[in-house]
């Protein structure tokens, strides 16, 4: 038998790889190559264009990273936009609040969708909630066609700023996220990784970009190992909260919502950067 590996290019001298125990299925949409397989080490995985998006073993820190974070610091937040995020992951995290009234998710691709609710159960599981209403469409679309005002919060859990990912980390899509989002809303979105230049390089557009829009813009990072370098951000943009000062410990710990990674110390510890990171963040 010969060993299957998947393997990813981290940068030009790096890969990561996965040994496979299975590959569990593989489509091409309109929009990007669709594989599902599974491992002894990270369980089921999926990639798009040969990207891993989720494994099994490492997707909880992802999905409560980009959700428990904005939600503790303001706990009023009633309707939310997702947009990606097809795998379900977020939206999981999301539906754990009931204060939560309404969660649109707008995905450009169906199949990734449909497929993770065959093969990835664990993330998919809560597309079904009442509260949830997905739109198979573009995100940079949604936005610039939608009324102002519309969102508490908007979570941006896309891919890479290659192909369709692309737009959702232009100028025009944080200008129309900032106008959709309400006088205290919050923006959360992909910051790619400080490590390989690759990936820096997108982390300081998106950041310097949405500083210039969004009158607080901060960034917060956590440690997922099957991302590049398993060092990842994401960036929070707010009107009005800050996330380490008016975040509500007490409250958000009273919810007694259990999660694997986040926890109130990391509310706060999240946004201390090491200092090569944020000399990258000050450049232009
Ligand atoms: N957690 C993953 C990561 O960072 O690698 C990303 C999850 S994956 C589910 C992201 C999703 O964003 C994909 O399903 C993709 O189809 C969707 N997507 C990419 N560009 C999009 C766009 N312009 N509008 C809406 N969804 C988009």
């Amino acid at each position: 038998m010969l060993d299957l590996w998947f393997t990813e290019k981290w940068s030009e001298n790096t890969r990561f790889s996965i040994k496979v125990k299975e590959h569990l299925y593989s489509e091409e949409t309109p929009f990007q190559k669709i594989d599902f397989f599974t491992s002894n080490e990270y369980g089921r995985f999926f990639t798009l264009d040969g990207m891993i998006m989720i494994t099994e073993k490492d997707e909880f820190i992802y999905h409560e990273m980009i959700t428990h974070v904005p939600m503790c610091t303001n706990l009023n937040i009633k309707r939310v936009l997702v947009i990606g995020g097809g795998d379900g992951g977020t939206v999981r995290e999301l539906t754990r609040y009931s204060t939560i009234e309404k969660i649109d998710m707008v995905e450009i691709d169906e199949r990734v969708v449909r497929l993770s609710q065959k093969f990835l159960p664990f993330t998919a599981d809560k597309l079904e909630d009442k509260r949830v209403t997905l739109y198979y469409q573009d995100g940079l679309k949604f936005v610039e066609d939608c009324p102002s005002e519309m969102y508490d919060l908007i979570l941006v859990d896309s891919t890479d700023p290659i192909s369709v990912g692309e737009g959702l980390f232009t100028t025009e899509f944080y200008k129309n996220c900032y106008r959709v989002l309400k006088n205290d809303g919050i923006l959360v979105n992909q910051h790619e990784s400080p490590y390989y230049e690759r990936y820096s390089q997108e982390m300081k557009k998106a950041h310097n970009k949405i500083k210039k829009i969004f009158p607080i813009a901060k960034v917060y990072q956590f440690h997922q190992p099957t991302y590049a370098s398993g060092h990842w951000l994401f960036g929070f943009a707010s009107k009005k909260y800050n996330p380490t000062l008016d975040c509500k410990i007490e409250e958000w710990n009273k919810l007694n919502i259990q999660t694997r990674y986040y926890n109130t110390d990391i509310q706060r510890a999240t946004f201390a950067l090491p200092n090569y990171v944020k000399t990258q963040l000050e450049e232009k």
